[in-house]
C-alpha cells in the first residue's frame, strides 16, 4: 500500500554557485549612470530560491539584522509564489528592492548560510540577489502591498531626517495610528540613499516610489528644513508628543594634510552630492551646481563612498582615475560587489599608499598627490594590520581633483543648537539607552547618528526599535515593553 500521508520531496537545486546575474559590460556602463547588474528573470529567481536546503539551523535569520524569515521567503519564491514571499519580506523589512541591492549580505545573512563553504567550491544562497527580484517584481507587477493603518491614536510624532532610519521609523509609527511628519534638511528625500548612494547602483525610481507609498499612508513630507536653523529641536519637541532624530552621519572627515583647502578637493559627501543629487555633470544645459570638468583625479579610501566615489568619476570620462589606500585589499571595508565592478572598470587602484600632501598646481589648484609608500605591521584596535611608512618610498601623482573618502561623523547642526541633548563626546554621536530613548523624554535616536557610519539595514533596524518603543511611550508614557510583553532593543549600538 502506498503511504499518501508521506511530503512530497522537496526540489532542491544542487547548484554548487549562484545564479549568474546579467550586467552591462564594463565598457559600456562606464560611458552612462544606468544600472549595472539587470537584475533575476523569474526563471533564475526561482531557480536560485531552490539552492536553499532549508536547514534547520537557519543561521541567515539570524545574520539578518532585522530578522528576515529568509528561508520562508526562498520557499515561496521556490514555489513561483511570489507575491506570497513578497509579503513575508515585508512583514520585517518594507524596502526589499533597496535592501536587495545595498546590503553587505556576505558580511551578514548569505556569511553565515549553511551552504556557504568556499574550501568546497560552494558559494552561499544568493539571498540578497532574490530579495531585489521580489523588490522589482513588486514594482514591475505594480503590486502595493499596503500595510494596515491602526485608528489613529490622536498622537503626533516628528521625525528628523529621511533616511533609511527616519523612513523605516516613520512607516511604522503611520501604520500605528500616529501622525507623522517628516522633516529633511535636502529638497529630496531619502538620505543616502538619494544624495550619496549612485543611480548604476540604486535607481532613484525605486525610492521615489517607496516614499510616495508612504504619502499614501498619510505620512507628510517638509523637505528643506533644516532643525537646528530652521526651527529649534526645543520647539519640534514642544510641538509633537515624540520626536524621532535620524539625521545620519553626513559630516565628511578630512586628512588634515597641507593642501587640503586647494581648489579640486573635495569631500566624497560633496562630490557624490553635486553629481547624484544635483546632476552636476550636466550643468550648464541641465544642471544649476556645476562639478569640475576632471582630467585625473585620485579617491582616497576604500569603503562603499570610495567607491561609490571613483566609480561615478570614472563615468565622467576623466583620463585616470587613482584609488588610493594606506592598507591592503584584504582590510578594504568596500562590499566585495563594489570592489569587483570597480576594478572591471578600470579603476587604478593604489593600495598601501598614505596621502601626505596635496601639491599646488601654482594657481591655487590641486597639481599632484604625493602618497607615503605603506607596508602592513601588527594588527591595530580595530583588529585591521596597521600600516607603516617604507622610508624613503614616496610617490607623486599627477591630478588635477581630489575626492577624499575616509569616513564621516555626525553633523553637529542639530546637537550644536541643543547642548543639552546627551552625546558621546568623542565621537559626538547620540546617546540612547536600550529603548533608543534619548536624555530627553520624547525624543528617541537611530541610525548614522548613533551609530556613527554604518549599513542601511543597521540604520533601518534602529528605526524600527525605535518606532515600537515610541508607540508605548506614546500609549502607555514608558518605552520599555511591559513585563508580559517582548521587544527589542537597539541592535549594534556601538
Ligand atoms: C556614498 C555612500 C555609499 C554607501 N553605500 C552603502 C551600501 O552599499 N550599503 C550599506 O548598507 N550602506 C551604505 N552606506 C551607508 C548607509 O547609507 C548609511 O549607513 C545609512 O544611510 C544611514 O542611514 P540614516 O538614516 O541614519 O542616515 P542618512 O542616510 O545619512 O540620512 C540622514 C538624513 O537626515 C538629514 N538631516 C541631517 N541633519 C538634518 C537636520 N538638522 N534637519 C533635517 N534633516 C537633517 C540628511 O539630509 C539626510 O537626508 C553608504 C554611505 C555612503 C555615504
Amino acid at each position: 500500500m502506498t503511504d499518501n500521508t508521506k511530503k512530497p520531496k522537496k526540489v532542491i537545486n544542487k547548484s554548487k554557485t549562484k545564479v549568474p546575474m546579467r550586467e552591462q559590460a564594463p565598457m559600456d556602463r562606464i560611458m552612462n549612470f544606468e544600472e549595472v547588474p539587470l537584475g533575476y528573470t523569474e526563471d533564475e529567481a526561482h531557480q536560485e530560491a531552490l539552492r536553499c536546503i532549508d536547514c534547520k539551523t537557519k543561521p541567515c535569520v539570524a545574520g539578518c539584522p532585522v530578522g528576515i524569515d529568509i528561508p520562508a521567503f526562498l520557499k515561496l519564491v521556490g514555489e513561483k509564489n511570489f507575491e506570497g514571499a513578497l509579503r513575508k519580506i515585508k512583514e520585517k523589512n518594507f524596502l526589499p528592492a533597496i535592501c536587495g541591492r545595498v546590503c553587505p549580505q556576505e558580511d551578514q545573512c548569505e556569511m553565515v548560510c549553511t551552504l556557504n563553504k568556499p574550501d568546497k567550491g560552494r558559494e552561499p544562497g544568493g539571498i540578497g540577489r532574490v530579495e531585489r527580484f521580489l523588490g522589482d517584481y513588486a514594482m514591475e507587477h505594480n503590486l502595493t502591498i499596503t500595510p494596515e493603518i491602526a485608528p489613529a491614536t490622536g498622537k503626533t510624532v516628528a521625525i528628523i531626517g529621511s533616511g533609511p532610519a527616519g523612513l523605516t521609523a516613520a512607516s511604522d509609527l503611520a501604520q500605528k495610528g500616529h501622525k507623522v511628519t517628516v522633516f529633511e534638511a535636502l529638497h529630496k528625500p531619502g538620505g543616502v540613499l538619494f544624495y550619496g548612494i549612485p543611480q548604476f547602483r540604486m535607481p532613484k525610481e525605486i525610492l521615489i516610489r517607496e516614499i510616495d507609498g508612504m504619502k499614501d499612508m498619510g505620512v507628510e513630507f517638509v523637505m528643506n528644513y533644516p532643525v537646528g536653523k530652521a526651527e529649534p529641536l526645543d520647539s519640534i519637541r514642544q510641538r509633537f508628543d515624540a520626536v524621532f532624530i535620524g539625521t545620519g552621519a553626513g559630516l565628511p572627515w578630512f586628512l588634515g594634510i597641507p593642501g587640503e583647502n586647494l581648489n579640486g578637493v573635495y569631500s566624497a559627501n560633496e562630490f557624490l552630492t553635486r553629481v547624484n543629487l544635483m546632476g552636476g555633470y550636466k550643468f550648464p544645459d541641465g544642471a544649476d551646481t556645476p562639478v569640475k570638468k576632471i582630467k585625473r583625479i585620485a579617491v582616497i579610501g576604500a569603503g562603499n563612498t570610495a567607491m561609490d566615489s571613483a566609480r561615478t568619476a570614472k563615468r565622467l570620462q576623466p583620463e585616470v582615475v587613482y584609488l588610493v589606500y594606506r592598507r591592503s585589499r584584504l582590510e578594504m571595508p568596500a562590499r566585495i560587489e563594489e570592489i569587483h565592478h570597480a576594478e572591471q572598470e578600470g579603476i587604478d587602484f593604489n593600495l598601501l599608499h598614505s596621502p601626505i600632501e596635496i601639491i599646488d598646481d601654482g594657481k591655487g589648484a590641486v597639481g599632484a598627490i604625493r602618497c607615503q609608500e605603506m607596508e602592513l605591521g601588527e594588527p591595530d584596535d580595530s583588529g585591521r594590520r596597521r600600516p607603516i611608512p617604507i622610508e624613503g618610498k614616496i610617490r607623486d601623482f599627477a591630478v588635477d581633483t581630489v575626492v577624499i573618502s575616509i569616513g564621516q561623523g555626525p553633523n553637529p547642526l542639530l546637537s550644536a543648537d541643543c547642548p543639552e541633548l546627551a552625546r558621546d563626546e568623542r565621537r559626538g554621536t547620540i546617546v540612547i539607552n536600550d529603548y533608543a530613548q534619548t536624555s530627553f523624554e520624547n525624543v528617541f535616536a537611530g541610525g548614522d547618528i548613533v551609530t556613527g557610519g554604518a549599513t542601511v539595514i543597521l540604520a533601518m533596524g534602529q528605526g524600527r526599535v525605535a518606532a515600537d518603543a515610541m508607540h508605548r511611550y506614546l500609549m502607555t508614557g514608558d518605552p520599555a515593553p511591559a513585563d508580559n510583553e517582548s521587544g527589542d532593543v537597539c541592535p549594534n549600538l556601538t
